[in-house]
């Protein structure tokens, strides 16, 4: 059986098809609904708002206030979005979800002078050929520090990894660096996640090695996937991921079983290169961008 690979890979697929291939079968390939999060759709609410923050007003204007104004503007506009709908929130859950995201877009202000940040573009994004490989990310937001040099800045609204996990979660940050190099010409000098919740910031300093190691390891993850598709075989993964797994019922690990692929073709073309599909949000940058 031969299905259909997928026209490009971001860092969440990397992740995803690395975490579990399965549940990536289900999710990227078959494209199953996945159960709507509370969690991401705060998530997006905060990172609209914190883009709007710094996009749409002035050095001085960037206040507390204005933060909030802007959450409660982003969830005006977020109303009619299919993942908001499908949550079906009564009227007290959103507003525990509001006043929370108002929380975490106050925190922001104790990582970073929003007065100071110089950004070029937000919701930048970006994509690049790679030995065959479309590699695609979206840019939280990308800065000028005071030498001139790039800073790509990645807000967060989970919890900030532990120690242990710490490496890992950073292994995605340098897929950022590498698509600038290939796309703007040049690497960001630093990568900085702003996890809003605690709040703390990581910041990752990418180098030539990293950048490297990262795009061997994007284009190795995309055979893998070209093998699983040519094989019809993607297994299970159970880990702690499981619990918040949306596919746990179709999932043998769970005694259940995989429906029959939708995306199956007999002969399978290889894949095409083309634009990938983008987010909701439009992409704002400056022209010319650098
Ligand atoms: S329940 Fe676990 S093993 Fe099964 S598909 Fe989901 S993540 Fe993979």
């Amino acid at each position: 059986m031969a299905l259909a690979p997928p026209r490009s890979l971001s860092p969440s697929k990397v992740s995803s098809f690395t975490d579990c291939p399965l549940a990536f079968r289900l999710s990227v390939i078959d494209r199953l609904p996945e159960r709507p999060s509370a969690a991401a759709v705060k998530g997006t609410l905060v990172h609209r708002a914190l883009e709007a923050l710094v996009w749409e007003h002035a050095p001085g204007d960037r206040t507390v206030d204005a933060a909030t104004a802007e959450i409660h503007r982003s969830w005006r506009a977020m109303h009619d979005d299919t993942e908001v709908q499908r949550l079906a929130l009564t009227e007290d859950e959103s507003e525990k979800l509001v006043a929370d995201a108002v929380v975490l877009a106050h925190r922001y202000f104790e990582l970073e002078d929003p007065d100071r940040v110089r950004a070029v573009g937000v919701e930048l994004g970006l994509e690049a050929d790679i030995d065959g490989l479309r590699l695609r990310g979206v840019i939280d937001r990308l800065d000028l520090n005071d030498d001139g040099d790039l800073v790509v800045i990645d807000y967060k609204t989970g919890r900030a990894p532990s120690e242990g996990f710490e490496r890992a979660k950073l292994g995605g940050v340098h897929v950022y660096a590498l698509l600038c190099e290939r796309v703007l010409g040049r690497a960001p000098v630093e990568v900085r996640l702003l996890y809003l919740r605690e709040p703390v910031t990581i910041v990752a300093t990418p180098s030539d090695q990293s950048i490297r190691g990262q795009r061997q390891r994007a284009v190795a993850v995309w055979r893998a996937i070209e093998r699983a598709c040519d094989l019809g075989d993607f297994r299970p993964r159970p880990s702690r991921l499981c619990s918040y797994c949306s596919f746990q019922a179709l999932c043998p690990a769970f005694d259940g079983a995989p429906p029959p692929a939708r995306a199956t073709v007999v002969g399978a073309a290889k894949p095409q290169v083309g634009p990938s599909p983008s987010r909701d949000r439009e992409t704002n940058a400056t022209a010319p961008l650098l």
